[in-house]
């Protein structure tokens, strides 16, 4: 008998159940794909509609595919979004003056929707992100959707683009709306106009790496954020900036750049596009949110989880030398899903972590997956189905 924490016996116990639904969800796939395809066999030949777009779905990295439909809505500053409305998808027209090309003035979000084995389409904590986006709006000076009216629109989204969402076990159909200051502008002040725009693409794994350990590379250079600026928040300003960190990472052979604190550059903040968790025994920690890290849904959903299945779970100050002594660490996000680090390297010392066999990270991650795809029924009303 393996000796385990109460923590990982809780997480292997849900994992079992979790096999055991994915099993009865196969069997419920075929019978569905068996009644499906008579029913395609059974319609005349006007049926356009088919059910799957023309992909090898087998090779979706994270790269741009291209769907049928995007969605906009516009307002002006001091107005409220009224109503938006689909179209195809294409380039959109802007002023060389507008605001965001001049000046910035964008958010962006993501978020995934996924086929269930019994071809239901699930969307995961969507308020959230519309929730961040208000919270960013606010931040930016820009007019935002209202929380109904940015799930109605990813949900239409997706629907009009139901032949993108990758098969079941395949990937996900990215949704990634845009807050985007549109009017034009010329001395340095809000636009006068604003666009919320949102597209799709269907996409696999984030990191070229697949599901393999990343290995992550503590740049001592350059920081993401700072106290006072808006690392808290998903604005398209925070992103161009860090591209020459992750340039120079992966020159090196690293997978992406773990960023330490602008002030005492000895905290962990958090990676390019994902945020950090590290195990140590019994406990998972990640750094505690104060203004300069962004506060993802999926790292809020398995803080969570873990707790939910028995771990100590906490938020707080998490010094770069804790690093030596961790059994695992791991990054979370919507694009990047819970991905094992292999080993981190800071100045010129490679650390290495757990990363095979019975891993805290990937028993969390099967149960986030469980519910994002409905293999593992959903109790804690995370997801929305569309219909
Ligand atoms: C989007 C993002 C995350 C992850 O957020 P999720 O809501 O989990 O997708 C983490 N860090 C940064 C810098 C991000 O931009």
């Amino acid at each position: 008998m393996v000796n385990r924490s109460p923590c990982i016996r809780n997480l292997v116990q849900s994992l079992r159940a979790a096999s055991l639904t994915s099993k009865l969800a196969d069997y419920r796939r075929y019978t569905s794909q068996a009644a499906s395809s008579l029913r395609v066999a059974s319609q005349s030949s006007a049926y356009s509609d088919e059910e799957y777009a023309d992909v090898d779905w087998d090779k979706l990295g994270f790269g741009l595919t291209p769907t049928d439909y995007m969605y906009i809505m516009k307002c002006s500053k001091d107005e409220k979004f009224q109503q938006g409305r689909l179209s195809r998808y294409g380039n959109i027209e802007l002023s060389p003056s507008a605001g965001v090309l001049n000046y910035g003035q964008g958010l962006y979000e993501g978020t995934k929707a996924n086929r269930t084995a019994d071809g239901r389409i699930l969307l995961f904590r969507p308020e959230l992100n519309a929730t961040r986006m208000r919270h960013g709006a606010e931040r930016m000076c820009m007019p935002c959707p209202s929380i109904e009216q940015f799930v109605g629109a990813v949900k239409e989204t997706v629907f009009a683009n139901k032949r993108w969402i990758p098969p079941p076990g395949k990937g996900s159909l990215y949704v990634r709306p845009l807050l985007l200051g549109s009017g034009p502008i010329l001395g340095l002040a809000p636009a006068p106009d604003y666009t919320f725009l949102i597209y799709a693409s269907p996409v696999g794994n984030y990191f070229k790496e697949g599901t393999a350990p990343l290995n992550l590379y503590i740049d001592e250079e350059f920081v993401r954020a700072s106290p006072g600026g808006a690392g808290g928040v998903k604005t398209i300003t925070n992103y161009a900036p860090v591209l020459k960190a992750i340039g120079r990472a992966k020159n090196r052979g690293f997978s992406d750049v773990l960023y330490l604190d602008a002030l005492n550059r000895k905290y962990l903040e958090e990676v390019s596009s994902c945020n950090i968790f590290i195990v140590k025994g019994n406990l998972i920690s990640t750094p505690r949110a104060n203004g300069t890290i962004l506060e993802g849904v999926t790292r809020k959903s398995i803080i969570e989880i873990g707790r939910d299945q028995g771990c100590q779970v906490e938020e707080r100050a998490i010094l770069v030398d804790e690093l030596i002594d961790a059994d695992e660490v791991f990054c979370t996000g919507t694009a990047v899903g819970v991905a094992p680090v292999g080993s981190i390297t800071h100045q010129n010392t490679r650390i290495k972590f757990k990363s095979e066999g019975t891993l805290v990270s990937q028993e969390l991650y099967s149960t986030l997956v469980g519910l994002q795809t409905g293999g593992i029924e959903d109790k804690k009303g995370w997801t929305v189905e569309i219909r």
